[in-house]
């Protein structure tokens, strides 16, 4: 979407459909109009029974340029957070009911404008987004241009440019964990990370499964080797100015997950083309920071591989050597995740990153502890951990901190070798915390390290009120933040 920012005044505004947020106070944009318009839309707002529950559409009886009014009531309280949800949630209703190409939106003045204008159109984009990628027919119109009404254009240029660059490649990062595995193969995000790499000015270095294998990384070569699709591990490298401080960001990036042997039932191997959705964030979190922030110096890891049973698949019982040399007894071919986010965080490590977040969809366990609305947090440092919860607060993002008390480190105990990658038949409790206790593992204490488990908010099975099912992009936005505040 193109978002243009306009001084008209609101009746004169060319657009299908103006999109009027309301709190109990007409907003100051739409002041100066027309007194019959007015009262239509007191009217409405009247009928209106339960904030953001229903919204209207009037037709412009010549009052405004615009053929439409959209109008959705607001509480007057509304925070950060829940302004964002409505946003969204207009986006959404104005795509579905095809009120576009063109929509206006003139700010409710419930929170500072610089806030509010960055929050509207990242509301607006995300909310408008669609899963259509393969509809032939029926699929909905998108909105293609916003036009934000606001007197004093100078006041919010950049922040709106900058939520548009956020909004979009957001999107775009939905799009990339939507798009079938067969598609969205390693190599297919080998070429976006490329394309990425040349717009924004960076290097990359790809390994291949040999060159892995040559580095060490016997972890994530075990889970590749049972593809016949190539498997890579890529780095990319933002060359910024240099500074003490190195922040390195790791995406899970299984393309997709059947389990191997440790074969999944059907039933949910349906939405595991969104293994991957950590490396999507990650490459969108990317792109956005080489524009905004380019005198930062940053990386990002990812293992690009699928899992798949087959003759040359790793099996249930296999001692596998990562690259730090530590030895993993594979107990489920199903706990592959952390076994190529393990290579990937030696990786980071060798190069020399002091700051680390890894996001993965790692575990079912964290989606039945916190659902899909919330991200599982754990770290091994406090100032790190305060850094990632103020960036998430800031992208409007829900993440809660998990522990990592040393008991647990029983957790990852194996008979066999170093470390055992998963419970086996018996099952454990706490499999969110397994998980970051095993990569824990990988990064030495001195480095801030932090473990983002996303499978509950990055894929949505139904579509709600604000957004749409399927992929979310979510931590992308909070990765952002993190850049941002570096
Ligand atoms: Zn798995």
């Amino acid at each position: 979407m193109k978002i243009r920012i306009s001084e008209q005044a609101i009746p004169e505004i060319e657009a299908n459909t103006i999109i009027i947020l309301l709190p109990s106070r007409l907003p100051e944009a739409l002041q100066t109009l027309d007194p019959a318009l007015k009262n239509r839309i007191e009217e409405a707002r009247q009928t209106m029974p339960l904030y953001t529950k229903d919204s209207i559409v009037l037709l412009s009886h010549g009052e405004v340029k615009a053929q439409k009014l959209f109008l959705l009531k607001v509480p007057d309280n509304a925070d950060s957070f829940e302004l964002r949800q409505i946003y969204s949630q207009a986006g959404r209703e104005a795509r579905l009911r095809e009120l576009g190409p063109d929509v206006a939106i003139a700010l409710t003045g419930l929170l500072d404008p610089l806030m509010e204008a960055e929050i509207a159109v990242e509301g607006l984009v995300q909310g408008s987004y669609l899963p259509e990628l393969y509809k032939t027919e029926k699929a909905h119109k998108s909105l293609e241009n916003l036009i934000l009404c606001f007197s004093r254009t100078f006041e919010i240029e950049k922040i709106v440019r900058k939520a548009e660059l956020v909004g979009n490649t957001q999107n775009y990062v939905r799009d990339l964990v939507n798009e079938p595995a067969s598609r969205a193969t390693p190599l297919f995000l080998v070429e976006e990370a490329k394309r990425i790499a040349s717009e924004t000015g960076s290097r990359i270095e790809v390994l291949s499964l040999n060159d892995a294998e040559k580095m060490g990384m016997g972890a994530f070569s075990a889970v590749a080797r049972g593809s016949d699709q190539p498997a890579f591990m890529v780095k990319l490298h933002h060359p910024g100015e240099d500074g003490a401080q190195k922040l390195g960001l790791v995406g899970k990036g299984l393309t997709f997950d059947s389990g191997g042997l440790s074969l999944k039932p059907w039933e949910s191997m349906t939405t595991m083309k969104s293994d991957m959705a950590g490396a999507a964030a990650v490459l969108g979190a990317f792109r956005v920071l080489s524009f905004l922030r380019p005198e930062l110096d940053f990386m990002a890891f990812l293992p690009l591989t699928e899992n798949l049973p087959s003759g040359k698949s790793y099996k249930p019982g296999d001692v596998v050597r990562a690259m730090n040399g530590k030895t993993i007894e594979v107990l489920s071919t199903d706990a592959e995740g952390r076994l190529i986010l393990a290579d990937a965080l030696c990786w980071a490590v060798k190069e020399g990153v002091t700051h680390i977040v890894d996001v993965a969809t790692l575990t079912g366990a964290c989606i039945i502890a916190l659902g899909h609305e919330t991200t599982g947090l754990f770290t091994n440092s406090e100032a790190w951990r305060e850094q990632i919860l103020m960036a998430a607060l800031k992208a409007g993002e829900r993440v809660w901190e998990l522990p990592m008390f040393p008991e647990y480190k029983e957790l990852i105990r194996s008979e066999i070798a170093d470390l055992a990658n998963s419970a086996g038949r018996s099952g454990a409790p706490a499999g969110a915390i397994f998980g970051a206790m095993f990569l824990k593992e990988f990064v030495p204490e001195e480095i801030a390290w932090a473990h983002m488990d996303i499978a509950g908010p990055s894929w949505l099975p139904k579509s709600s009120k604000t957004i749409a099912s399927g992929a979310t992009g979510a931590s992308f936005r909070t990765l952002v933040e993190l850049g941002l505040s570096f």
